[in-house]
C-alpha cells in the first residue's frame, strides 16, 4: 500500500484545521494522523486518495487558508484508526498564526441562553472564534503557547476539547466558569464585589461615569456616547481637546440611524474582523458636537468579544465611546495594575487572562469604492503579504523598521511579509520599548533569528533608523536605507501587482534626498528604484515644525511669495493677528524671517498646503491632532455643488501652490461659500497633481496614488477622474494603508528585490 505524508502551509493553526481533517479523514474512511509541526501541519493517511487533498482544500473551515500544500510518498505503517496527536515543535515552514476574530454566531447564541452552562459568560470561544494573536507568545498554536495555559480546562470543557463531533474539538482557547478567566469591577485600585462585575459597569456609564475595559488584545476607555458632560471630562482627562472619538454600536440596525453605509462597508462593518469603518455622517444625528468636532464623518464599530456584547445586553444605551486607554502617546495599557491605577477612568473593569500581543482596534475607510487601511492591526495582523510573482526576490530574511510616527516593522521570509500590529509614534520611549518587544515576539512566532538585511528610513534622526543601526551593528548585518515616499510607491505596487507607474506620493513628511522635507511628489517608480520627475512648489516653514503647528505661520510663507512685504503684512494684521499666538509681533518676526530667510525649512508637503487653505478659510489654526485641519477642511468641503473653480498653473515642472492658496484667500475675503471653496482649492490641488503626474508619464501608462493626503475621499476622486480622463490607468491602496502605516511593507519588499 502506498502511503502518503501531506505537509500543508498557511493559516492552518488555531482555526480547526486538525479536527477538520480528523472528520474528513473519518469520512472517507482513511486511517493516519493528523499533528501540528512547528509552523505547519503533517497529515499521514494510509493510501493515496486523490479526491483527499481536493476535499481538503475545496470543504476547509471558514477562517483557515492553505499558502501551499506538498506531498511525499513515505514507506508503509500501520494504523488502526485516524488520530490528531501531540504537536512537536520545529522550526519548519512559515508560521501563519490566525488574527483574532470575532465572536462567531453559535458562542453569541450561548452566552444569551439562560439554559446553556456559558450563559452570560465573557470569554466564549470555539475554533471559528475568539483570541488567538493578541494571546500568543510561540507557535505551534497550541493552549500551552498561549496565555490561556494558566487555565486548565474543566472535565466538561475537557470532554468537548476531546470530543471529535463538538464545535470544541481542539478548540485552544475555549473554557468556561469554572476553568476560564474571570471579569472583575475596580474603582480606581479597590476591587468592588458585585455578582455582575459588566452590569455594574453599565450602571456607571448611565450615570456619565469614565469606564476602562479590558477587551481582547486592548484596553478601551468607555463613555456614553450621546453624554456631552462626560464625554467632555474625558477630553479633559485626555488631553484631547479636538480628536474625534470612535464608537462601538450595539448592532447595525443602530449605525444606520446615524450613518450612511453602502454594501461594501456593511460588509465590512459586519465582517469578522471588526474594523473601526469611517462612515459619513447623516444630517440629523443625536450625537452631541463634541463627539467628532468639525467633521462630517465617524469611526464605527460593531461589539467583537462576548464582554462587549455583554455590556449592551445590560445596557439601554445603544452606542458607547470606545477609544483607546493609553496616556497620549504612549502605547495602550495591557497590564491589570496599569489600568485599574489609570487616573482618566472611574472604574476598570479587567480580567485575569494576559494580552501579550498588544493589537489595537484595526480603521478602514473606503475610497473612490476601495477598501484602504488607516490602521491595520486588530483582526488582521499578523497575516502576511505575498510578494508579487512579477518580482524577482532574493531569498533572504529582512526587518524593516517603518518610518517614525504611525509605525509598523515588517518581517520578510521567502515570498511573504508580515507586517506587525500598529505601534504608534515611536519618539515616545515606551512604545520604542512596544516596538522591540512586539519584534521579539513576531519573531518566536514566525521562529526566525537571523536576518540578511536591516532596513529603515533614511532620516537620521528617527528613532526608528537608529534602532536599525544598532541591531545591524550588534550582530553584522548589513543595512539598507530607503527614501519614505519609495517605499509609499512599492506598497501601492506590490498591492496592485505591477511593475511600474507614475506615482503620485502626497503626504506631510518625508525626508527628501536633498534634505529637504518632501511630500507633494511625482515618482517614477519600481520596486527596484525611482526617480523623482516633479514636485509641489518647495515652501519655506518660517522656524520648522511649529510651523505645522500653527498653519497660519505656513499660510504668511506661502502668501509671500504673491504679495509684497507691505500688502502681506496689511492682510496678515487685518485677518490674522488674532491667529498668531504673539500677535501683530509674531507677523513682523516672521516678515523679516521671510526676508532674510533665516530659521528655514524647505517644503513640498501636500498637507502643509491644505493646512493652510484650512487656516486661510477661518477652519483649523491649530493642530492639535494629526491632519485635523486638512480633515476639517475635506469636512467643511463635502456637500459642495461644484460651482466654483480655481484654476492651477505649472511652472517650471512645478505646481504653483502659492497661487491656488492666493485664489482661495481672495474668494474668501470676497464672501464666497466657504464649502464651495474649500471645494474648489481641493479640486485644483488634486488636479494639478494628476496634470504634473500625466506630463512626465511618458510611456508609462498607470498612475497611482499614494500617502496619507489619499484618506481624503474627495481629493482621491478629483485625482482619479482626472486620470481615467486623460486614457491613463489609476491605481490606489486596496488592501494596504495609504499613510504610514505600510512604510515598513513597503521598504521590505524593496529590500527583497534588491541584488546583493
Ligand atoms: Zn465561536
Ligand atoms: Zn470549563
Ligand atoms: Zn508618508
Amino acid at each position: 500500500m502506498v502511503m502518503e505524508k501531506i505537509l500543508v502551509e498557511g493559516i492552518v493553526q488555531g482555526v480547526g484545521f486538525r479536527p477538520y481533517v480528523y472528520r474528513l479523514a473519518n469520512q472517507m474512511k482513511i486511517k493516519g494522523y493528523v499533528k501540528n509541526l512547528g509552523n505547519i501541519v503533517e497529515i499521514v493517511i494510509d493510501s493515496n486518495f486523490e479526491n483527499f487533498k481536493e476535499r481538503l482544500v475545496n470543504e476547509l473551515p471558514s477562517i483557515a487558508d492553505i499558502n501551499t500544500i506538498k506531498t511525499f510518498n513515505i514507506s508503509d505503517r500501520h494504523f488502526d484508526d485516524f488520530k490528531i496527536i501531540k504537536s512537536s515543535d520545529s522550526s519548519i515552514g512559515n508560521s501563519t498564526i490566525p488574527p483574532d476574530v470575532a465572536i462567531c454566531g453559535e458562542c453569541l447564541k450561548e452566552i444569551r441562553d439562560c439554559y446553556n452552562r456559558r450563559y452570560k459568560y465573557p470569554f466564549n470561544a470555539c475554533t471559528e472564534c475568539g483570541p488567538r494573536f493578541s494571546i500568543i507568545d510561540n507557535a505551534p498554536y497550541d493552549r500551552i503557547n498561549t496565555s490561556m495555559n494558566k487555565f486548565p480546562l474543566c472535565d466538561d470543557c475537557l470532554d468537548e476539547y476531546e470530543n471529535s463531533d463538538d464545535r470544541r474539538y481542539h478548540g485552544e482557547a475555549i473554557c468556561c466558569n469554572n476553568c476560564g478567566p474571570e471579569i472583575s469591577i475596580y474603582s480606581k485600585s479597590k476591587k468592588i464585589n458585585v455578582g455582575n462585575p459588566i452590569k455594574k459597569a453599565v450602571e456607571e456609564l448611565g450615570k456619565g461615569k469614565i469606564v476602562a475595559i479590558k477587551g481582547i488584545g486592548g484596553t478601551h476607555l468607555a463613555v456614553n456616547a450621546y453624554d456631552d458632560k462626560a464625554i467632555n471630562k474625558l477630553r479633559e482627562r485626555l488631553n484631547r481637546p479636538n480628536q474625534a472619538f470612535a464608537v462601538m454600536s450595539r448592532d447595525l440596525e443602530t449605525v444606520k440611524q446615524y450613518a450612511i453605509m453602502n454594501e461594501s462597508e456593511k460588509d465590512i462593518i459586519l465582517s469578522r474582523q471588526r474594523p473601526i469603518v469611517i462612515l459619513n455622517k447623516k444630517k440629523n444625528n443625536d450625537f452631541p458636537d463634541c463627539l467628532t468636532p468639525g467633521l462630517h464623518n465617524i469611526g464605527v464599530m460593531l461589539p467583537y468579544s462576548p464582554i462587549h456584547y455583554l455590556l449592551f445586553d445590560e445596557s439601554n444605551i445603544d452606542t458607547y465611546i470606545m477609544t483607546s486607554a493609553n496616556i497620549p502617546g504612549e502605547p495602550m495599557i495591557i497590564e491589570n495594575k496599569d489600568i485599574i491605577n489609570l487616573e482618566m477612568a472611574d472604574y476598570s473593569l479587567i480580567h485575569n487572562r494576559e494580552i501579550i500581543n498588544r493589537c489595537d482596534d484595526s480603521v478602514v475607510r473606503f475610497r473612490n469604492d476601495e477598501l484602504s487601511f488607516i490602521r491595520r492591526s486588530r483582526g488582521y495582523a499578523p497575516m502576511p503579504y505575498k510578494i508579487s510573482e512579477k518580482y524577482n526576490i532574493n531569498d533572504f530574511n529582512v526587518l524593516a523598521l517603518g518610518p517614525e510616527l504611525d509605525v509598523t516593522f515588517s518581517i520578510a521570509t521567502e515570498n511573504l511579509i508580515y507586517p506587525s500590529q500598529h505601534i504608534g509614534n515611536t519618539n515616545n520611549l515606551k512604545t520604542l520599548n512596544f516596538l522591540k518587544s512586539a519584534i521579539n515576539n513576531l519573531e518566536n512566532i514566525l521562529k526566525i533569528d537571523s536576518y540578511d538585511l536591516i532596513v529603515s528610513d533614511k532620516h537620521p534622526n528617527f528613532f526608528t533608523t537608529k534602532l536599525a543601526h544598532q541591531i545591524a551593528e550588534k550582530y553584522d548585518y548589513e543595512f539598507l536605507e530607503i527614501q519614505h515616499h519609495h517605499a509609499h510607491a512599492a506598497s501601492l505596487l506590490n498591492d496592485n501587482d505591477l511593475d511600474e507607474a507614475v506615482i503620485i506620493a502626497s503626504d506631510g513628511v518625508g525626508y527628501g534626498d536633498d534634505k529637504n522635507i518632501w511630500g507633494g511628489e511625482i515618482l517614477y517608480s519600481d520596486v527596484k528604484s525611482y526617480k523623482r520627475l516633479a514636485s509641489l512648489e518647495p515652501q519655506l516653514m518660517p522656524g520648522g515644525d511649529i510651523s505645522t503647528q500653527y498653519p497660519v505661520r505656513m499660510l504668511a510663507s506661502i502668501l509671500s511669495k504673491q504679495y509684497n512685504k507691505e500688502e502681506l503684512e496689511k492682510i496678515l494684521k487685518n485677518d490674522y493677528v488674532d491667529l498668531f499666538k504673539y500677535g501683530s509681533e509674531e507677523i513682523d518676526v516672521i516678515l523679516s524671517q521671510l526676508e532674510n530667510n533665516f530659521n528655514m525649512n524647505i517644503t513640498t508637503s501636500t498637507g502643509r498646503v491644505l493646512d493652510s487653505i484650512s487656516v486661510g478659510l477661518g477652519i483649523c489654526s491649530e493642530r492639535t491632532y494629526e491632519g485635523e485641519c486638512s480633515m476639517k477642511l475635506e469636512s467643511v468641503a463635502y456637500g459642495a455643488k461644484g460651482e466654483l473653480d480655481i484654476p492651477f498653473t505649472i511652472e517650471n515642472n512645478q505646481l504653483n501652490t502659492s497661487s491656488i492658496v492666493k485664489d482661495a484667500i481672495n474668494l474668501f475675503h470676497k464672501g464666497e461659500s466657504k464649502r464651495e471653496i474649500a471645494a474648489a482649492s481641493q479640486k485644483s490641488l488634486a488636479e494639478g497633481l494628476a496634470e504634473l503626474a500625466i506630463r512626465n508619464a511618458k510611456n508609462v501608462d498607470t498612475i497611482g496614488v499614494t500617502g496619507g493626503v489619499f484618506y481624503n475621499e474627495a481629493i482621491s476622486k478629483y485625482i482619479r477622474d482626472y486620470v481615467l480622463d486623460n486614457s491613463y490607468n489609476f491605481i490606489q491602496h486596496k488592501n494596504t494603508c495609504a499613510g504610514d502605516g505600510s512604510i515598513s511593507l513597503g521598504q521590505a519588499i524593496i529590500a527583497k528585490t534588491k541584488k546583493e
